[in-house]
């Protein structure tokens, strides 16, 4: 957790002529979203180099798994029964964030 601006992306500084709190953009923050796009880019660049069969088969690996230790297999199957495109893509979007 950012000790600047406790996350927030931005803070408050007291600007002593208008007497008032000003909203600040948190440099540090900025400077670590920076870093996470350039290391994005960095390592899509790397995993373009893989094959797309080899992507896939991590990737839906990955799906099989998660929806097996929910035991919501039978939605997985939904998904591919009704070739739901948006809904893995739903499915990846939410799952593959690390809280
Ligand atoms: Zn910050």
């Amino acid at each position: 957790m950012c000790e600047i601006c406790e996350g927030k992306g931005w803070y408050s500084v007291p600007n002593y002529r208008t007497e008032r709190l000003e909203s600040v953009q948190c440099e540090h923050c900025l400077a670590e979203e920076e870093l996470k796009e350039t290391l994005s880019i960095e390592t899509s660049k790397l995993l373009v180099n893989f094959s797309k069969e080899k992507l896939c088969r991590m990737l839906a690996n990955f799906c099989v798994d998660v929806f097996h230790s929910r035991d919501e297999v039978s939605r997985l199957q939904t998904l591919i029964d009704t070739k739901s495109i948006v809904g893995i893509e739903g499915f990846l979007q939410v799952n593959l964030r690390r809280e």
